[in-house]
């Protein structure tokens, strides 16, 4: 990872870089910073800055054989540390590692590089947690993590000026890791540097902060988020792409998560007005025949994100029609909308969809026959529409 690799944080960069120029480069320091800020990724392009052999006067060469190595993450006098636990019970399929006991970084090395490199250097706590299959739990930095730690950092250099190790989330050390943490800074190995990345210092032994070099690092400047995020979504105007920098305040991985979301809803919302349309219509049995089809072909996964979002719907509009209308959660085109709509949606018929979509959710979680289902509950919605609030 080069520092050109990283979204804004330029007076950051330039920070580090003349720590190296004015080689006063401190042997542990605290990268601490809310979110997907690129705490990690600063430090690992510092680390690979420091090691270049062919340092250029704002970033590393990117060329020469520690850097080749850096960019694999195969480099012998790199490490790293991070939260772990077991999933030998684990029923997720992202990971084929399988963990009794014990567990330590390690252990999960192989996920772990498939993950910073999927990530571009921006992990995300959860998101992790979800890859090695641990979501259920919590994950933490063990004792035997430490001790593993001591042993490899004992050994001189392979071949770099420097050894680093970067402990990432160092809020989820064990009490007696930290310890040995602690006298590992305080009694640090010859060339050695220790980059940590945390998000909440109240969460670290004071001990470890008073003996760090600490480098806040702040949210991503908006303008810097919402060029690379342009780079990634180009169906979105840069407009768009600024409000969402903005909501996810600086933080990459939130901004994705919202775009991916707003995807979701966007599709959904598309889906939904045509079917209710559909659905209302006189004579629309055609329109239907092809809507169902459309639906068929989506995964399972999307057919209930879809019914999940009618459901939301119909809640919607009973909220507009009888109660707390502050409690409405809409997008702009979703409000235009359930406008028109909700006066379609009363208690009566609010029952009845509610429990039919339930049901068809349950099918399809049993591999119901999807066209059948649609093209059945689309004449339901149908029949329900048109009835009337208070006739028996
Ligand atoms: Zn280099």
């Amino acid at each position: 990872m080069q520092f050109k690799d990283i979204i804004g944080q330029e007076s950051l960069k330039n920070k580090l870089i003349n720590s190296v120029k004015e080689n006063r480069i401190s042997h542990a320091q605290l990268f601490i910073g809310k979110g997907s800020v690129g705490k990690l990724a600063l430090a690992y392009a510092y680390a690979q800055y420091i090691n270049c052999t062919d340092k250029k006067n704002d970033d590393s060469c990117g060329v020469c054989s520690s850097c080749r190595k850096y960019a694999a993450m195969s480099h012998p006098d790199l490490f790293f540390s991070y939260p772990v636990n077991t999933n030998a019970t684990s029923t997720s399929k992202a990971t084929e590692t399988s963990v009794k006991k014990d567990p330590v970084s390690a252990d999960f090395l192989v996920d772990w590089k498939k993950y910073l490199d999927e990530v571009k250097g921006y992990p995300d706590l959860f998101q992790w947690y979800q890859r090695i299959g641990i979501e259920n739990k919590q994950g933490f930095i063990s004792k035997e993590e430490g001790r593993n730690v001591i042993h490899q950092m004992q050994y001189k250099t392979v071949e770099a000026k420097y050894k680093v190790l970067i402990v990432w989330m160092v809020e989820k050390m064990q009490e007696l890791t930290s310890n040995i943490l602690l006298k590992m800074i305080e009694e640090p190995p010859e060339n050695t540097l220790i980059f940590l990345i945390a998000e909440e210092k109240e969460k670290l032994l004071p001990t470890i902060l008073s003996r760090v070099q600490q480098l806040y690092v702040p949210p991503i400047e908006n303008e810097k988020l919402t060029s690379f995020l342009l780079t990634q979504h180009q169906s979105l105007t840069e407009n768009q792409l600024s409000e969402i920098a903005n909501l996810a305040g600086g933080d990459v991985f939130k901004a994705n998560e919202i775009i991916s979301n707003s995807t979701e809803i966007r599709e959904n919302f598309d889906l939904f007005v045509e079917w209710m349309r559909l659905c209302y219509k006189k004579g629309s049995l055609d329109g239907i025949k092809t809507w169902v089809e459309k639906i068929s072909k989506f995964g399972r996964e999307k057919q209930k994100s879809f019914l999940n979002y009618t459901l939301r719907m119909v809640r919607e509009s009973l909220l507009l029609n009888y109660g707390d209308k502050s409690l409405v959660r809409v997008l702009h085109n979703e409000e235009q909308f359930l406008s028109k709509f909700s006066p379609f949606i009363h208690l009566r018929n609010a029952i009845l969809i509610q429990e039919r979509v339930n049901m068809a959710i349950y099918e399809i979680e049993r591999n119901a026959h999807s066209a059948n289902l649609f093209a059945d509950l689309s004449l339901k919605m149908s029949t329900y529409l048109k009835l009337d609030a208070t006739a028996r």
